[in-house]
This record gives C-alpha cells, sequence and structure tokens, in this order.
C-alpha cells in the first residue's frame, strides 16, 4: 500500500518533468492504473493530468488551458473543449 503510494508519486514525477513525451502519458497511465488497483486516493496531480470528460491524457498548459475564476481554476479541455474545475485543496506543500 505505501510503496504503491510511492510509486505513484515518483511516475508523477517522471511525468510532469517532460509532460509532452509519450513515456509521461504511459506514466500517468500507469499511476492512475496503480490507485484504482491499490484502491488510494487520486493525488490532485494526477487528477490534473487528465480530462474530467473524456478521460483523455491532457496534461495543463499544453492540452488544458487554466483559468482563475473567482478563486477556483477552471480547465478547459483542448480535446474535447469541455470546461470543468478541480477544487484545490492545500496540504501543506504542493508544487504543480
Ligand atoms: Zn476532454
Amino acid at each position: 500500500m505505501k510503496e504503491a503510494k510511492k510509486a505513484v508519486e515518483n511516475l508523477l514525477k517522471e511525468v510532469y518533468r517532460d509532460p509532452l513525451s509519450p513515456l509521461a502519458e504511459k506514466q500517468a497511465l500507469l499511476a492512475r492504473r496503480i490507485t484504482m488497483k491499490f484502491n488510494i486516493k487520486q493525488p490532485y496531480e494526477l487528477k490534473l493530468l487528465f480530462c474530467k470528460k473524456c478521460k483523455s491524457y491532457s496534461p495543463p498548459v499544453f492540452k488544458k488551458t487554466i483559468r482563475v475564476r473567482k478563486g477556483k481554476l477552471v480547465f478547459t479541455c483542448m480535446v474535447c473543449g469541455s470546461k470543468y474545475r478541480l477544487i484545490f485543496k492545500p496540504k501543506g506543500k504542493a508544487n504543480v
């Protein structure tokens, strides 16, 4: 369980190093699969990588835009064009 969480964190670190590489997409998918398999909570950084609607891999800035509206983050997916919000809950340190 703890190991799985650590694996996800490490994968995310790799993904954010180079979000546009084909490897990053695979790593993001793998990280998501691990969270589902071990039934652990998806970290915010992982949720950011996928569209809430079409579930496609869409790293922020590159494949989705981020707007701040009334203190809330609004994401626009460039794959399906849908807008959605993800509420950010700070938990001490956040390096997104
Ligand atoms: Zn989408």
